[in-house]
């Protein structure tokens, strides 16, 4: 073992002994920066206690860890890890201002051209400058193969200037880099181009970085995903998961980023696209197709004369809340609220969605963006979690409209803005300004095989899991090997049979 490693080794010790707790302020300050808690992140007061435990869980959430609520040693290391600087969750309002108008409705930042042009205004003091130049144009390859945009260098001006920055740098105190280790680099959003590299970071290329270099390349493919305007994906093994992952010798895009990507740009002419060859294509219409295979007609349950618990009650809508709980939307604006291990209480929509439609058909949730979405008819809401506010509510209009009435809805990638609706037997794409993508739709049984024609509700659970809901029934399906890995009674699986009684 070489001296440097074992300085290395006593180096983690020291740092292990000293930070065993971090203070409830280094905590919020954690939060606050990656956009998990916005209250009194400018002043020195801390948050409630009730904001700072649905704080931890949302980040816990996203980082794919153990969601308690509370941050014990495990969840230090991970905030001590080396990440993107970029928040995980977008606070900021040029991103998504639920004021604006409804054209311009959570559009999400892109670029307005194909072709972009670049240039390294700032080199890195320990990195060889062609090798620098080479591994750019090599991370900018990784998304020119996926989508119609192209990459040129130029010395004139760029519409991306790439730059190894130290401490503050001309963007702010809170964009000041932190020196060796956590905060590795950040990029805006379109149009604006910036990507800056902490200068202080142990760089290296390749092979030679091992546990303690950081290995360029890598954290610049992430970069350039926010500079194509990508934002951070809660899906491990994504490029876009906020954390550094260490050098692969044989690193790929993760089919969620090549979601994401594709969701703002499309597919490269010819090129590799997520979405598989369809059967059928069909044009939005007004009407639904028929679809040609009606699956058995299912049995109804039976009908007891007593009132319909919980565990046979029929579901509007589902999603996954920002701590972890599933929420089942049910008629008559009721809502469950169920844990992993079963926990059940139910109440009134409105009392965690102030001005959520009455019967709501289909609802979605986006953990970079802190918003849930509704939909019923042509219709979707957006409600602001973290304020706690409802946003505009988007009409959808003109061509492009829903071809029926949405029965189900889930996002397609982690940090990009595209959703998927599930109609009667065909299910179709759709921008979250709710322009429906031409091309995109296709039958239900081609994409998810095993999957009832006519589902009531659907839910994306974690990276490979979505879970279907049609009446007192559930389908885990394994988005990984394409195929529903387990079906069962929706009460005894999520309610672990504390049925109550259902509203009447
Ligand atoms: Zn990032
Ligand atoms: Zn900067």
């Amino acid at each position: 073992m070489s001296l440097r490693r074992i300085l290395g080794l006593v180096a983690i010790l020291v740092l292990s002994t000293v930070t065993g707790e971090k203070s409830t302020e280094e905590i919020e300050r954690y939060l606050c920066k990656y956009g998990y808690l916005i209250e009194n992140c400018n002043n020195e007061r801390l948050a409630s206690p009730e904001n700072r435990v649905y704080a931890i869980k949302w980040w816990q959430m996203f980082s794919n860890i153990e969601v308690t609520g509370v941050i014990g040693p495990a969840d230090e290391e991970v905030m001590n890890r080396r990440r993107c600087a970029c928040e995980d969750v977008m606070q900021k309002d040029e991103v998504m201002n639920p004021d604006l108008q409804p054209q311009q409705f959570n559009l999400g930042p892109k670029w307005r051209k194909t072709t972009l042009s670049w240039k390294i205004t700032k080199y890195s003091r320990k990195l060889s400058r062609p090798k620098t130049l080479s591994e750019t144009r090599r991370a900018l390859r990784h998304w020119s193969d996926v989508t119609p945009l192209r990459f040129t260098e130029s010395s004139g001006d760029t519409d991306i200037n790439i730059s190894f920055e130290t401490r503050v740098h001309g963007d702010g105190n809170a964009n000041a880099f932190d020196g060796r280790g956590r905060v590795l680099a950040h990029a805006f959003f379109p149009s604006n181009g910036r990507v800056h590299f902490d200068e202080e970071e142990d760089w290296g290329f390749g092979d030679e970085v091992g546990d303690t270099k950081t290995d360029f390349f890598t954290v610049a493919v992430h970069e350039f995903g926010h500079t194509l305007g990508l934002f951070h994906s809660d899906i491990q093994g994504a490029l876009m998961f906020p954390y550094y992952a260490g050098y692969n010798a044989t690193f790929k895009l993760h089919t969620d980023d090549i979601r994401g990507i594709q969701s703002l740009y499309g597919p490269g002419p010819g090129r590799e696209t997520t979405t598989p060859r369809p059967l059928t294509t069909f044009r939005p219409t007004t009407r639904a197709p028929q679809p040609r295979i009606t699956p058995a007609p299912t049995p109804r349950p039976t009908q007891t004369p007593t009132l319909p618990t919980n565990c046979s009650i029929r579901i509007q809508a589902a999603v996954r809340d920002f701590d972890g709980t599933l929420l089942v939307f049910l008629r008559r604006n009721y809502v469950m609220r169920i844990t992993e291990r079963g926990f059940l209480d139910r109440f009134r929509v409105n009392n965690l969605f102030r001005r959520a439609p009455w019967n709501m058909e289909a609802a979605y949730s986006i953990p970079s963006l802190g918003r849930t979405f509704f939909m019923r008819g042509q219709r979707i809401w957006q409600f602001d979690r973290m304020r706690n506010r409802m946003g505009t509510i988007l009409v959808q209009g003109g061509p492009r409209t829903m071809p029926e009435r949405p029965r189900a809805v889930i996002a397609t990638s982690g940090s990009g803005n595209d959703v998927e609706v599930f109609g009667s037997g065909i299910m179709w794409r759709m921008r979250m300004n709710g322009e429906v993508k031409v091309g995109s739709h296709r039958y239900i049984r081609s994409q998810y095989r095993g999957i009832p024609n006519e589902i009531d509700a659907a839910v994306r659970w974690d990276s490979r899991t979505i879970y279907f809901f049609k009446d007192d029934k559930f389908y885990r399906y394994d988005t990984q090997r394409r195929y529903v890995a387990m079906e069962g009674d929706f009460g005894p699986a999520f309610l672990k049979g504390n049925c109550g009684n259902a509203p009447k």
